[in-house]
């Protein structure tokens, strides 16, 4: 469905923990977290019950997030479980890849047909630093088997300034002999993040271009997402750029989040917009679930405003709403 701006609400970020194995600097802080209790989550049937609303309104693709979706118990039955719903023809993952290791062909068999694994350096000691608790070679392991398998595979890198820098070509070149796409997202200023000093993508673009040569569009491949993709000569996968804040793509948004307590969030910046658990365990109608979400993503805000002083500013971290 189109909002009030004009734009094609296409897909839906299912947040479905707040929780982590990991620690990354940009996301948690390393100790002091406290997690949503158990009964505070959406159960898997009220997660299907939600999601089950969104095809008659033009949303056909779930992205599972969190937090570390593979945190959460039996996550390959709720692939599954989505996997099943009329109208549902796109579930894909974003995660850190390390509890997904020697999974990936459950993980397909049940559902999943694309993954997001973020990897920001290829550099040990940098991966152990950024994530706190992170070995990169069982990051590496599950690439290879997202790539053996036949999924879709997409690389997230955060370049952070005097941190991964160095390293950004390197997991660049894994694109030249693979077919993936390495994107890099801009640091976005939420929680943790802002005390960390983003690259900007235009250097990190033109530091692609000295490294590879011409950059050319590659319109070939689209992620569910905002990235605009590249291909240098000679890779076989491409590269991609999410400018969050340099380039902002509010006016191309085409999705909406559901956080693990069972909000619904219309942009990543600002308070969520409905309580949808608050909704289901008060026995509302499938059909008054449906229109309360029309009616809440016809008002999606037209931008983050992360450099504004907004009323409704999202105060929780990136763990807890789902990158
Ligand atoms: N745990 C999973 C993972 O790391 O892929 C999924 C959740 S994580 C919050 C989703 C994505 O958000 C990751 O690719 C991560 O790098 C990115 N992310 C987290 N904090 C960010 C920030 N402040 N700015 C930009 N990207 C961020
Ligand atoms: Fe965990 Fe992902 Fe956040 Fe890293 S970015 S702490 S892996 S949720």
């Amino acid at each position: 469905m189109l909002d009030r701006n004009g734009r094609s609400i296409e897909y839906v970020r299912l947040s479905i923990t707040d929780r982590c194995n990991l620690r990354c600097r940009y996301c948690m802080p390393e100790s002091g977290v406290t997690s949503l209790r158990h009964e505070e989550l959406l159960t898997f049937e009220e997660i299907v019950r939600i999601v089950k609303q969104l095809p008659p309104l033009g949303i056909h693709a779930v992205r599972l997030t969190g937090g570390e979706p593979m945190v959460r118990r039996d996550c390959m039955e709720l692939i599954r479980m989505l996997h099943d719903l009329e109208g549902i023809d796109r579930i894909a993952m974003t995660t850190n890849g390390i509890l997904l290791k020697g999974r990936v062909a459950e993980a397909k068999e049940a559902g999943l047909q694309a993954v997001n694994i973020s990897l920001d350096t290829l550099d040990k000691e940098q991966y152990a630093y950024i994530t706190r608790r992170g070995r990169l070679e069982e990051v590496m392991e599950t690439i290879e088997e997202a790539i053996e398998a036949g999924l879709k595979v997409e690389l997230n890198v955060v370049p952070l300034k005097g941190i991964n820098e160095d390293c950004l070509c390197e997991v660049a070149r894994l694109a030249k002999k693979a077919p993936v796409a390495v994107r890099f997202i801009e640091l976005m200023p939420i929680g943790c993040a802002r005390t960390l000093e983003p690259v900007p993508l235009d250097q990190v673009r033109s530091r692609m271009n000295q490294a590879f040569g011409e950059l050319r569009e590659d319109t070939a491949t689209h992620g569910l997402g905002p990235a605009t993709y590249v291909k240098p000569p000679g890779f076989i996968g491409s590269l991609g750029f999410i400018g969050a804040i340099t380039h902002e793509f509010c006016g191309s948004c085409n999705r909406i989040r559901i956080t693990p307590e069972g909000k619904l969030k219309l942009c990543l910046n600002h308070q969520p917009a409905m309580d949808l658990r608050e909704m289901l365990r008060h026995g509302c109608e499938d059909s008054e679930l449906r229109e309360k979400i029309r009616e809440a993503i016809w008002n999606k805000p037209l931008h983050h405003g992360f450099l504004e002083k907004l009323p409704d500013r999202e105060e929780r971290r990136m763990n807890q709403i789902g990158g």
